[in-house]
């Protein structure tokens, strides 16, 4: 199911205060029916808290949250037509996989036909069909992460929130589960909010993606967006890999290093100081050419492809460029000639 434009989730100027921490800092951000959201940021920016705000565990010290027009700040946790599933998964440890997902619609007081045919559906959807008679401790952290979600999702809740999903499970483990989390979100078609320090992860799994910052949001946009077009230095740093090369705005030109670099400074004042940034596969190299001069000071192999780390006149630290691993021309100590696209540039002045 595509995401519609329609804002199911609305933060209205949402702020948490603990004593003097303002965990949560005047956020507002308008969730789609049944977009994939990712909350991002680095400890402590005040994810979990806006998470359990939406859910009820925290009262906003100002702002609302609006569920589909209405107010639901007023509501207590189980009163609000969303789940939040926990990290620790929290299933029952006597029940079987079966009863752990039936549980909740028993205590709605749903028939037992009706719990049955939900129950099938969902271990059908969720790939865990063989397992349903087995306990908790039986099954592999993967499909006790499952069992959780599907218990979650079984609810039926018109937004799931979950709160670093995958953090229990190893790196292999996790990149599987992030693109079956992506899938079985897409099938049942509910808004997914999830809370991730993990910039991959975020850029893999969300259809957009908030990334927060001392309790604000710094930018809100799809993934690509993000990833080309970072609003500021901040959000530059954090997805991906940048590098940022200081310098100043000297009658319209970004210099640095006493040399200019083509590249778009509208808007930035002349006679100050900026930093422009450049991802490494955006950077050109070659053995020889009318580029910024450098030298090759080392070579890390990643398999897929090779990071160049190339020292120049233009900033203290070596750049880092990507290049093809079949591409072995450079070597250690060899002299290049390298390129920056006008387009690939991002000057900032924060
Ligand atoms: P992490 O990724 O480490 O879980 P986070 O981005 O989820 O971090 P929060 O847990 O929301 O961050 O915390 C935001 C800020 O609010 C932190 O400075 C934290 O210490 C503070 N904080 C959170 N909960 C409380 C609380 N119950 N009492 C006091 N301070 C709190």
């Amino acid at each position: 199911m595509t995401p519609s434009p329609r804002p199911i989730l609305s933060i209205d100027g949402a702020v948490k205060r603990f004593g003097k921490t303002v965990a949560v800092d005047g956020i507002s951000l308008d969730i789609r029916e049944n977009e994939f959201f990712a909350l991002l940021g680095p400890s402590g920016c005040g994810k979990t808290t806006l998470l359990r705000m939406i859910a009820g565990f925290e009262t906003p010290s100002a702002g609302r949250i609006l569920l589909d027009g209405a107010d639901i700040s007023p509501l207590p946790p189980e009163k609000r037509p969303l789940n939040l599933m926990f990290q620790s998964y929290a299933l029952f440890p006597h029940m079987s996989v079966r009863q752990n997902l039936g549980y909740g619609l028993e205590m709605e007081g749903l028939p037992k036909a009706e719990i049955a045919r939900r129950v099938d559906a969902m271990l059908a959807t969720t790939d865990l069909s063989a397992l349903a008679d087995r306990k908790p401790d039986q099954l592999s952290g993967g499909q006790k992460q499952r069992v959780a979600l599907a218990r979650a999702l079984i609810k039926r809740p018109k937004v799931l929130l979950l709160d670093e999903p995958l953090g229990a499970l190893d790196k292999k483990l996790r990149e599987k589960m992030q693109l079956e989390l992506k899938r079985l979100q897409h099938e049942v078609g509910t808004t997914f909010i999830i809370v991730t320090h993990d910039q991959e992860e975020a850029l893999v799994m969300a259809d957009r993606l908030a990334i927060l910052k001392d309790g604000k949001v710094l930018q809100c946009g799809g993934p690509e967006e993000i990833y080309e077009r970072p609003a500021n230095r901040f959000v530059a740093n954090f997805i991906g890999v940048m590098n940022f090369i200081e310098g100043s705005i000297e009658g319209g030109v970004f210099r640095a290093g006493g040399q200019a670099i083509e590249a778009d400074t509208s808007g930035l004042a002349t006679g100050r100081p900026a930093t422009l940034a450049i991802r490494p596969e955006n950077i050109a190299v070659h053995s020889a050419g009318n580029g910024f001069a450098g030298e090759v000071v080392d070579i890390a192999y990643h398999g897929l492809d090779r990071q160049l780390y190339v020292r120049t006149g233009l900033c203290d630290t070596p750049l880092q460029v990507r290049v093809p691993a079949s591409n072995g021309a450079f070597a250690v100590g060899a002299t290049v000639s390298l390129g920056f696209a006008p387009a690939h540039c991002r000057l900032f002045q924060d």
